[in-house]
């Protein structure tokens, strides 16, 4: 029997925000964790990326505020800004029936701007570490009234060196709540932090074969290094992706290919951490409303993103590690949609492709860079 949305006792107003996002039907880690996170239970949440993690939390979430009680209710960690900007602007659509305030709190962003937003009241806070530590510090957020914090990308915030800060922000908050955490990939020192803070939490994986998602296709293309950027404009010209993502090792990196690649015609913008918070926006902007096709980014500018529109990832470096690879190509086959992966390796890197293999479950399908005359064609 296939779960409905109808089935989990939702308000009025929360079934019909979901109807106006056209969800049909809840995604498996959806039907499993909503039930669980309206139980006030905690939860550990771990699936595939693009099947619907944020709304899994985010729809018991909104459907507990009281809307009269005027305090901060719930907050959501997350690892980057452009992150804490989706999830709340995805909080703020499922919320949006039954007025719920949602406010996203980053670094980068005028803190006495923020300052006056947080007098609004708002019932959810989307943070990121270091800014939600600096509002707790100077007392502009109080979390006493808080009852739900959600852990969301919670491997990554580890991987960014966040894991103080998160005990602190945690340490702030009373401990009668509910904590729920999410993340594609599960390694050892969350599964710590789980047991440090949370109270016999319910583990929800979502069983696949494989770590990826079967709609994408998978690549890889052996390639000498000298060679990868006439090999990545070739495939750029056969492949006429709607919207690509190509993945650079360092931001230096990032910012070489995309200059070449604006050199030689096409509309690419970088992405990475040392631009400042405005251009980063304005570039992400640009790529989801289409004016940039390419986008060119480092790691951390990528993780989480949920662009619809993104048929192409290119690995221009093969990932460090299989949990980065899983989560680059995740940006692109989202929500049942096709996509395409592509990751370049040279000779010396073989081995790296087959560690993915063997840690993802999935064989890629070996390509040969297209000659010449196949890009014109
Ligand atoms: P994840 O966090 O698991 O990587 P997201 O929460 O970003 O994935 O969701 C991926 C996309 O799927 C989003 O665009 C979201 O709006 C959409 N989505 C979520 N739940 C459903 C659903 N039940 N039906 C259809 N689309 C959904
Ligand atoms: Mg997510």
């Amino acid at each position: 029997m296939t779960i409905k949305f109808e089935d989990f006792g939702l308000s009025s107003e929360l079934m019909q925000s979901i109807n106006k996002l056209g969800f049909e039907e809840p995604s498996p880690i959806q039907a499993e964790t909503i039930p669980l996170g309206l139980q006030n239970k905690d939860v550990i949440g771990q699936a595939q990326t693009g099947t619907g993690k944020t709304a899994a939390f985010g729809i018991p979430l909104i459907e507990k505020i009281q809307l009269n009680n005027d305090t901060i209710q719930a907050i959501v960690v997350a690892p980057t800004r452009e992150l804490a900007i989706q999830v709340s602007e995805e909080l703020y659509k499922i919320g949006y029936h039954k007025r719920a305030r949602v406010l996203p709190i980053y670094g980068g962003q005028d803190i006495n701007r923020q300052m006056r937003s947080l007098k609004k009241n708002p019932h959810i806070i989307v943070g990121t570490p270091g800014r939600l530590i600096d509002h707790i510090n100077r007392k502009t957020i109080r979390l006493s009234s808080v009852h739900t914090v959600v852990l969301d990308e919670a491997d990554e915030m580890l991987n960014m060196g966040f894991i103080e800060d998160i005990e602190s922000i945690l340490s702030n908050v009373p401990k009668e709540r509910q904590t729920l955490l999410f993340s594609a990939t599960m390694p050892d020192p969350i599964r710590r932090i789980a047991e440090k803070f949370m109270h016999d939490p319910s583990l929800v994986k979502v069983k696949a074969k494989e770590m990826t998602v079967p709609n994408i296709q998978q690549f890889y293309v052996d390639v000498h290094e000298r060679k990868k950027f006439d090999v990545l404009t070739r495939l750029l010209d056969i492949h006429s992706p709607e919207l690509a993502i190509i993945f650079g090792r360092t931001k230096r990196r990032v910012d070489e290919l995309s200059e070449a690649l604006t050199l030689r015609g096409y509309a690419a913008e970088g992405i990475h951490g040392d631009l400042t918070q405005a251009k980063r926006m304005s570039t992400l902007r640009k790529f989801k409303e289409g004016n940039v096709e390419i986008l060119v980014a480092t790691d951390v500018a990528a993780r989480g993103l949920d662009i619809s529109g993104v048929t192409h990832v290119y690995n221009f470096d093969v990932p460090q590690d299989p949990e980065s690879y899983v989560h680059r190509i995740g940006r692109t086959g989202r929500a049942g949609k096709h996509g395409m992966a592509l990751t370049f390796v040279t000779p010396r890197e073989i081995d790296i492709i087959k560690n993915i293999e063997r840690t993802t479950n999935r064989k890629m399908d070996r390509m040969n860079p297209p000659t010449l005359d196949e890009a014109i064609e």
